[in-house]
């Protein structure tokens, strides 16, 4: 039989850190600070198989795992001294989820197990606290009944209970209350159980036991833990562990506590030791945010309610232990821990979460450190991280001003860096309807909770009145990479009312706040921002010596590029993009969508009369005019893509989309053009489509109107000549879009070479270009191996092969979408993360039929998924030669086209 259950404690432990997939990362790192010699109580981790098992047989625990559990309670009891459900000498239990990679909140935990009505009285008389072991039983049962039975949640019993009973002995809170209320309190709670189940709950600890572990087991696939894993990519068949360990307890008196601390700042990655911590409390209350917390550090050397001032000894003791869990996991830790009667204990340490910004500092300053290698830190950081360094930061004037009008209004605690304005929504339910009808918004909560994660994911900001910075929303928000504020405590939230307090002065629903992630700062106004510190470097000459954010960056950026082996390019359509993009790292144009140069001022009116044109003299006047145009704007292209490849792609959309709506717009355009609106109203009628993302778009449109494919590739080289006449050097690519046949590539491919013989005769001189098209429909995959015989090269535009490949409208579906990712038919959306097993396939087969024929047949993709992490490893592992992606991605291309290298390499 296979084991499910391994051991830790006593400096002993059967498992290790690299058995995070079967342990948890929270049991893999128990059972590893057990064996380094840090003090942990001891435990035993029952696997995430055994979870799997359990989900499996319809939710009972396999056969053969009670009695392995209880011989390794046995082990526990002896390592602690003390034992289950004896009450001369008890020992309590926590049961604790623990998955492969951490999911804040989302699942169960049951403490306290291991009480009933005679343990909790050797409790008493062990601990001498007959209050805290009454304390410690109305906790469990509330807790139990909750998790295990799903009591209390909706008719909020507990509480109401908990309030009679502060309101008979006239307390203001918990602690007002005495043993003697407490265990009156027990029994009512007990009762109130017994009554919504029809029996009590169990006395036996065993019992006890078992049922939390299947509940932790449960909550696997409680709808938040779904939610949260369809939102991070988490696949379902991983399973959580279950954690248990012997509890200790920083609430037993004032020389106790409990607190969470960080190895580094999370915030910004400074190399500090960071903490927080509460005396005579409970792990929970740090991390529910209900109590502000003290600092661990004294942060100004005169702070007395510091840990360092209150617990010398323990303090010593676990800056001590802090220092040596970076040192052996090589990462910045983020460590539970609570002092029971002046001895430190470690609950947990784990890899922090942290911002892009800190995520960025700590890899680089450890690879100064000679902790890590320079391949271990591109491996580590988030590619999305990066894009935390390019997020705008306030305008620095509009911000003083703001300062001098008085309009800073408090300041809170800045959890998560970057700027933010928007409209105050007061529940994560408003927050989602204000930012899907366009809002900008900024979550406004007295504290978050794991139900307020859409909201948050929905807002450019969170705001909390209580809290530390190791609070949910701190957390959570953090690796959102959401500006967050929080424990702002002139903050006084009322969803009922519809308002917020800040210092006094009310604000409703929907009015503007900005907060400053770096400062903490809470301003009443809607202030303007300005290109990140990063981005005035790059792009506005800020002397890059006084921006160190923008040097880490530039040097994390720098060894991705040695490790990479996919090239970067990006999709630009203008100017000013392709110059950005050059900045930002990329390697040429990968799409260059001529449809939407026609967007820009000036440029619709010739195009609407070349769509209009009833002979062919009228519309080569017309596209006289347009050549132009584009001939201007491609010579932009060249010039910014200075001996880099552009590629443009011959114009694609259905024609309707140029054209005017309502009757009001036609009857301009009729007047522009000297028609009578009738006779526009119906050209435009006989133009529509009922479905035009299926109809006259892409290569269909330059095959039956040849002319503009002839004036489009003479605006491009003749550009391209211009340029390369400056000194620019040009290397344009034309491609031909929607391809099915190869006859269709053919018959472009023709008229392309054509005008280009025509203008490099006009001009007298020769020309390099390449012709090829793009793969973004599943017969153009599968018959690649024919079309590369006209294609000088291949370019996967995954955004229609996504939708023809899955008959999902890319316009259409997104609400469908939504509802398949929330009933969990679909991990992901497959129009943001190439969907590989269908898609993908396509891919892998159009590569290999196309190198077939041609084998230096160069090779890229272009939709979407280009700047999306998931979809560039896969790219790398399909063997394209470059992925192209908006301009503010390519950064985070970059970083993850070198993880995809380290991961293959890795594998080897
Ligand atoms: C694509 O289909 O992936 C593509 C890049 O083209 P467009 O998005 O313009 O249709
Ligand atoms: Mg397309």
């Amino acid at each position: 039989m296979h084991k499910r259950v391994y051991f830790f404690g006593e400096g002993t432990a059967e498992g290790g850190a690299e058995q995070a997939a079967l342990l948890g990362g929270k049991g893999a790192n128990l059972a590893e600070m057990s064996r380094i010699g840090v003090p942990v109580p001891a435990g035993f981790t029952i696997t995430t198989a055994a979870c799997n098992e359990f989900t499996a047989a319809g939710g009972s625990l396999p056969d053969g795992l009670v009695d392995e559990i209880r011989e390794h309670l046995a082990r526990v009891e002896a390592a602690m001294g003390a034992r289950f459900g004896d009450p001369a000498q008890p020992l309590l239990l926590s049961v604790r989820s623990g998955a492969r990679r951490s999911m804040p909140g989302m699942m169960d935990s049951v403490l306290d197990l291991g009480l009933n009505e005679t343990v909790v009285r050797g409790l008493a008389a062990r601990t001498g606290n007959p209050r805290f072991a009454w304390d410690t039983y109305r906790r469990f049962l509330h807790m139990y009944a909750d998790v295990v039975h799903g009591l209390g949640r909706d008719d909020d019993a507990f509480e109401r209970m908990l309030d009679h009973a502060r309101r008979e002995a006239g307390a203001r809170d918990d602690l007002g209350l005495d043993a003697a209320a407490l265990e009156a309190l027990c029994g009512r709670y007990r009762e109130y159980v017994a009554s919504a189940l029809g029996h009590p709950l169990p006395d036996a600890p065993l019992d006890q036991l078992l049922a939390a572990v299947a509940a932790v087991f449960r909550s696997w696939n409680n709808d938040r833990a779904v939610a949260y894993r369809a939102m991070y990519g988490i696949p379902d068949d991983w399973g959580t562990a279950a954690n248990v360990q012997a509890m200790v307890y920083g609430n037993l008196g004032d020389d106790c506590a409990t607190g969470v601390a960080f190895t580094r700042d999370p915030a910004t990655g400074e190399r500090r030791f960071f903490g927080e911590y509460l005396v005579n409390a409970q792990g929970e209350d740090v991390v529910a945010g209900v109590r502000t917390p003290a600092p661990v550090p004294d942060p100004d050397d005169g702070d007395p309610t510091s840990m360092q001032r209150r617990m010398p000894q323990a303090y010593r003791e676990l800056v001590d232990v802090q220092a040596r869990l970076e040192a052996h996991f090589r990462d910045m830790q983020d460590i539970e821990f609570t002092v029971q009667q002046g001895r430190l204990w470690i609950l947990q340490t784990r890899s922090g979460k942290r911002t892009g910004f800190a995520a960025i500092r700590i890899a680089v300053e450890m690879v100064d450190e000679g902790l890590i290698d320079a391949r271990t830190a591109v491996a580590r950081v988030d590619p999305e991280a990066v894009t935390h360094l390019l997020r705008p930061v306030f305008d620095a004037d509009a911000k003083a001003a703001a300062e001098a009008d008085g309009r800073v209004l408090a300041r809170g605690l800045p959890a998560g860096p970057g700027a933010a304005a928007g409209r105050i929504a007061l529940t994560a339910r408003d927050a989602v309807a204000m930012a899907q009808s366009g809002e900008r918004v900024l979550l406004v909560r007295q504290d978050t909770s794991a139900d307020d994660i859409r909201g948050m994911q929905a807002a450019e900001g969170v705001l909390t009145a209580r809290g530390g910075m190791t609070s949910h929303a701190a957390v959570v928000g953090r690796q959102m990479g959401k500006v967050c504020v929080v424990g702002c405590g002139d903050l006084e939230p009322d969803p009922a009312g519809g308002a917020v307090t800040v210092n006094g002065r009310r604000f409703a629903a929907g009015e503007w706040l900005s907060l400053d992630g770096f400062t903490g700062e809470v301003i009443a106004a809607e202030l303007p921002t300005r290109p990140s510190d990063v981005l005035q470097v790059l792009f506005e000459g800020r002397d890059a010596s006084d921006a160190p954010g923008y040097e880490r960056f530039a040097r994390l950026m720098a060894w991705a590029d040695e490790l990479r082996r996919l090239g970067v390019r990006a999709n630009a359509d203008q100017g000013g993009q392709a110059r950005q993009a050059v900045t930002l790292g990329a390697q040429g144009i990968g799409l260059c969508r001529t449809e939407h140069m026609f967007f820009g001022d000036g440029k619709i009116g010739p195009m609407r009369r070349a769509i209009l044109a009833e002979d062919a003299d009228e519309r080569a006047r017309a596209l006289d005019a347009l050549l132009a145009l584009q001939r201007a704007d491609f010579a932009e292209l060249f010039r910014a893509c200075d001996g880099l490849p552009v590629t443009v792609r011959m114009l694609d959309p259905p024609l309707h989309e140029f054209l005017p709506r309502g009757d009001g717009d036609v009857a301009a355009l009729a007047s522009e053009l000297g028609w009578e609106p009738a006779r526009l109203a119906a050209r435009i009628e006989a133009l529509r489509e009922s479905n035009p993302m299926l109809g006259h778009r892409g290569c269909r449109l330059g095959i039956t109107r040849p002319d503009i494919t002839a004036m489009q590739t003479r605006a491009i080289l003749e550009a391209a000549l211009d340029a390369r006449a400056a000194g620019v050097r040009v290397h344009p690519e034309i491609m031909i879009p929607l391809v099915a046949f190869p006859s269709e590539l053919d018959d472009q491919a023709r008229v392309v070479r054509a005008q280009a013989a025509q203008v490099m005769a006009e001009r007298g001189e020769r020309i390099d270009f390449d012709v090829g098209t793009m793969i973004e429909l599943p017969r153009a995959a599968l018959v690649a191996d024919d079309i590369a015989r006209s294609a000088e090269f291949f370019s996967f535009g995954t955004n229609d092969l996504t939708q023809t490949t899955l008959g999902m409208s890319r316009d259409d579906i997104g609400p469908v979408l939504e509802h398949y990712r929330t009933a969990g038919l679909l991990a992901s959306d497959p129009f943001q993360h190439l969907d590989e097993a269908g898609v993908g396939a396509l891919v892998r087969i159009a590569v290999e039929k196309g190198r077939a024929t041609r084998p230096d047949l160069a090779v890229g993709i272009c939709g979407e998924h280009g700047g999306d992490p998931a979809s560039v490893d896969f790219c790398h592992r399909a063997g394209l030669d470059y992925v192209s992606c908006s301009p503010l991605r390519v950064p985070v291309a970059r970083l993850a086209a070198a993880q995809a290298a380290v991961r293959e390499d890795g594998a080897d």
